[in-house]
């Protein structure tokens, strides 16, 4: 298959060299030069997307997996992912995906026509593009997403929230609304291991202005022993998203396995315990604990006012949903944050497609 040259969205000219626009790390690039994400190229003075549509994994999935737990409940996304990152995590959980550079010109290439063809086939409620960071591959995923919207399909993405403004503004524009967004710790941690000055600020920023403009975000704050498990951190990240974000924007605290160049032991069960107490008693309305396995209390949801068990999950499944029909608590009326609608259907919602 030969290469396609697929000219990008976001770019500005700089003093002789271009400027990629999509995430902020803005790479500045000479003619022939590659960005730091390997996806995007300056080719004859323009900004190519060369990472267009190679993709590394095709699958169905259930939206909790994500994770989300309060955008369409019990759906399934079709989840696809291309190559690379922006960020240089070294506990990266994906790292097969993530930190290794697209392959332009490889037999890799899906046009988004056969994705959404195949969500559609599947009959996934929605796409998801998730795995390695989705927003360095910000032209196949426009294109993707504002297809799959014309065939009624919902947009999500799994993210570390670091793309541009402009970015972030035109994926809301073609139905990207639901964001999975990593803080990965406070300005030390991003500074030390994830190689950007300003991650933490811009990752605020980004949700925030979601928010304002009506999409749904849910945080995930993976405790990394180390890294972002300091009090002093744990209480910085904390107090920034309840500042930013507010007290109805769930937040999963999710546990650290050993992977990639981090070999440290798991992040202990006291101190998740003890990042979501603090959360808790910050007024956070929907916490919950991830990696932990299925079937413990932190992974259903609870009525912020009456303390109801309002969905009890089984893992990534729905074992009790008891949410009204118009999104309140059927106890005490308290309307709960729900966006989407429940789909409470499949049977089996885990299948691969490459
Ligand atoms: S998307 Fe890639 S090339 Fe563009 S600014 Fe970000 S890291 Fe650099």
């Amino acid at each position: 298959m030969g290469t396609r040259y697929y000219v990008a969205r976001l770019w500005e000219k700089a003093n002789g060299r271009i400027r990629c626009l999509v995430c902020e790390r803005k790479c500045t690039l000479n003619v022939g030069q590659m960005g730091f994400c390997g996806n995007y190229q300056n080719i004859d003075g323009k900004l190519v997307h060369a990472g267009y549509g190679l993709v590394s994994a095709v699958e169905s999935r259930p939206i909790e997996i994500k994770p989300f737990f309060h955008y369409w409940p019990g759906s399934s996304a079709l989840t696809f992912s291309l190559w690379s990152c922006s960020f240089l995590c070294p506990w990266c959980q994906n790292w097969s995906l993530s930190k290794r550079k697209p392959k332009p010109g490889s037999d890799e290439y899906i046009p988004p026509e056969k994705l959404v063809e195949l969500a559609l086939r599947a009959g996934d409620e929605g796409l998801c593009a998730s795995f390695n960071e989705p927003t360095i591959g910000f032209d196949y995923l426009v294109d993707v997403f504002e297809l799959g919207r014309k065939h009624g399909l919902y947009g999500t993405i799994v993210t570390n929230g670091y793309m541009t403004s402009k970015a972030l503004k035109l994926l809301l524009e073609v139905g990207v609304d639901g964001y999975s967004i990593d803080i990965k710790g406070c300005p030390e941690t991003y500074r030390r291991y994830i190689g950007t000055i300003n991650g933490a600020e811009v990752v605020l920023r980004n949700a925030k202005y979601i928010l304002d403009n009506g999409g749904h975000v849910e945080m995930v704050f993976l405790v990394v022993p180390g890294a972002n498990d300091s009090n002093e951190c744990i209480e910085w990240v904390l107090g920034k998203l309840y500042d930013n974000l507010g007290p109805d924007t769930p937040l999963h605290i999710n546990r650290y396995y050993p992977a990639y160049k981090y070999s440290k032991p798991p992040t202990p069960i006291s101190t998740l315990l003890r990042v979501y107490d603090k959360a808790k008693k910050m007024g956070f309305n929907y916490v919950y604990i991830g990696n932990i396995g299925a079937g413990t209390p932190y992974e259903n949801t609870y009525c912020p006012k009456c303390g109801k068990t309002l969905i009890v999950r089984y893992g990534t499944e729905i074992v009790e949903y008891n949410i009204t029909s118009d999104g309140k608590c059927p106890r005490c009326g308290h309307r709960i944050l729900i966006r989407g609608k429940p789909i409470l259907k499949h049977s089996t919602r885990w299948r691969s497609w490459i």
